[in-house]
C-alpha cells in the first residue's frame, strides 16, 4: 500500500494512504448485518456527510477517516476495515454530530469485536492485557511517572501498595475464568 501527499485548503500537508484497487471478490454483502449483530447501528443509513471525520480528534492520525471506514462497511469491505488501526478514542464526538444517528463510535467498537473474533488482534492490545495481569494496570509502572507524581504531591500508584497483590490475583482469576486470555492469545501469561 503506497502513500500519497495531499495539501488541504488550510495549507496542511498530510501523507495519505493511496487508494486501493478493489475487486468484487473482496466484498462481503452481509457485513453491515454483522456489524448490527455486534452492537453497531445500520451503516447503510450513513449519508457520507463527513461530519464524523470533521470532528474526530484522531482523524489526521489514521489511515482511513471515520467517514471512509463507514463507507467500507457499506461496501462490505470487511478485510480492509478490520486492518484499520485501532486508534478510535471512543470520545463519541462523531455521535454528537451525526445527522443519521449512526453513532460511528459504536460501529468502531463493533468492528473491534469482529476483529477479535477473527483473530486480528494488534500487539498493543496484548501488551496492555499482559500489563494488566502483571501490574493491575494496562500501562507498565514507570519510575519517571512516579517521580513526577511525588513532585506534585500525588499519592503513590496503587500498584506500590502491598495489598494490591490481592487485586492483581483477582484480575488474573477473572481473566482466566472469562476466557479472555484464550480469546486474545495470552493464555500462558495468566497466573494460576
Ligand atoms: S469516537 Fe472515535 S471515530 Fe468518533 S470522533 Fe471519537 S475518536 Fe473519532
Ligand atoms: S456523520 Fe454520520 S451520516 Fe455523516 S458520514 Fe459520519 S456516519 Fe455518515
Amino acid at each position: 500500500m503506497g502513500e500519497v501527499e495531499k495539501t488541504f485548503i488550510s495549507g496542511l500537508r498530510e501523507k495519505l494512504v493511496e487508494d486501493r484497487v478493489i475487486d468484487e471478490s473482496q466484498l462481503e454483502p452481509d457485513f453491515a448485518k454483522e456489524i448490527v449483530k455486534h452492537g453497531g447501528k445500520d451503516v447503510m443509513t450513513c449519508l457520507q456527510c463527513g461530519n464524523c471525520t470533521g470532528v474526530c480528534p484522531i482523524s489526521l492520525k489514521i489511515d482511513y477517516k471515520t467517514r471512509s471506514i463507514i463507507k467500507f462497511c457499506q461496501f462490505g469491505l470487511k478485510k480492509f476495515t478490520l486492518e484499520t488501526r485501532w486508534v478510535c478514542a471512543t470520545c463519541y464526538r462523531c455521535y454528537e454530530h451525526c445527522p443519521a444517528d449512526i453513532n460511528p463510535a459504536e460501529v468502531m467498537i463493533a468492528l473491534r469485536h469482529i476483529a477479535i473474533k477473527e483473530g486480528v488482534i494488534p500487539p498493543f492490545i496484548k501488551m496492555a492485557a499482559s500489563n494488566l495481569l502483571k501490574y493491575g494496570q494496562s500501562v507498565k509502572p514507570d519510575p519517571e511517572i512516579e517521580r513526577v507524581r511525588r513532585e506534585l504531591e500525588l499519592v503513590d500508584m496503587p500498584s506500590r501498595d502491598k495489598e494490591y497483590a490481592k487485586v492483581v490475583r483477582e484480575i488474573n482469576l477473572l481473566v482466566r475464568s472469562t476466557g479472555y486470555d484464550k480469546l486474545i492469545g495470552i493464555e500462558s501469561e495468566v497466573k494460576t
